[in-house]
């Protein structure tokens, strides 16, 4: 299941790149700016701003959507049934579903249609989520996209076994994969997450012949610190081969969305990292002979 198709991005990769955004992540990152890539099921989203009263979703489902005092409506979302009926609903556009359901053949209509945009080094960038948690049907793309001669990149946390990681190699151009911590108590805090996996799995695709592009979310609070980001770097120069590091600031973009899910946004009161808050860990990198680029 996906979420978002991204045309023209000059993100997450060389040249212009299709995004295609999967549904479903193993992790619950803090600062995560898309919430509804972790589940693996649709997720119902409710825009009050945008909401008009119209209240055609309350004949869809009355017992899981009821109208609130304050001329809003209120999601009981354990009672939500059916909720694929709640896709063409809302006219205003307030309550959306995220989520789609998409054939192989059907992305790959989708892909085509830019195609032409590619030039050399475009293509497309799997992410999501964590598209290494899709099932066969990622590896029937990534086959066919090489049979077709487009690149792929995938954007990936490698929070998977590693025979989900293995599968892959030789299809995917670079794997930019998020190394966020070292620490395995503060992995597990900020992210539900085992650190161990994470590293096993990244000195093993190193060690491959896979091309890897490591990138470093900046996160206050949890290792926006000269001492975390820089044991990172001493860990990224004991890895085989790595192609390039970024270091990604933290933002705030996705923070109106955990509203529109009922979900708590952890990270509220923390402020965006700046370029130049980085500058120390740039200058430690260049020390060691690694030159690190801000951004994707
Ligand atoms: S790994 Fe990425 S998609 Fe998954 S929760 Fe963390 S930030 Fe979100």
């Amino acid at each position: 299941m996906i979420f978002n198709v991204q045309r023209y991005s000059t993100h997450d990769g060389e040249g212009i790149r299709t995004l295609i955004f999967y549904k479903g992540c193993p992790l619950n990152c803090h600062w995560c700016s898309n919430p509804e890539s972790q589940s693996f099921d649709y997720s119902l989203m409710y825009d009050r701003k945008l909401c008009k009263n119209f209240g055609d979703c309350l004949k869809v489902n009355g017992t899981a959507i009821t109208q609130t005092e304050h001329n809003g409506i209120q999601i009981q979302r354990e009672s939500l049934s059916n909720i694929e009926n709640f896709r063409e609903v809302c006219i205003s556009k307030a309550m959306t579903l995220s989520g789609e359901k998409k054939s192989v053949d059907e992305l790959l209509i989708e892909i085509e249609k830019d195609r032409p945009f590619y030039r050399e080094n475009g293509g497309v960038t799997l992410s999501g989520g964590e598209p290494l948690s899709q099932g066969d049907e990622l590896v029937a793309l990534l086959k066919r996209l090489k049979m077709k001669k487009i690149g792929v990149n995938m954007e990936t946390s490698l929070h998977v076994k590693w025979n989900r990681v293995a599968r892959c190699i030789g299809y995917v151009d670079a794997f930019l994969v998020d190394l966020k911590h070292l620490d395995s108590r503060k992995f597990r805090t900020y992210t539900n997450g085992d650190v161990k996996l994470v590293m096993d799995n990244l000195v093993r695709l190193t060690n491959s012949e896979a091309n890897v592009v490591i990138r470093i979310p900046v996160i206050p609070d949890f290792n926006h610190t000269e001492k975390e980001i820089s044991n990172m770097i001493d860990f990224i120069l004991t890895l085989k081969k790595v192609k390039e590091v970024h270091l990604l600031p933290y933002h705030t973009f996705g923070v109106e969305k955990y509203k529109m899910l009922d979900m708590d946004y952890k990270m509220s009161n923390r402020k965006q990292v700046e370029d130049r808050e980085l500058a120390p860990y740039i200058q430690y990198a260049k020390s060691k002979g690694i030159e690190i680029k801000i951004g994707g």
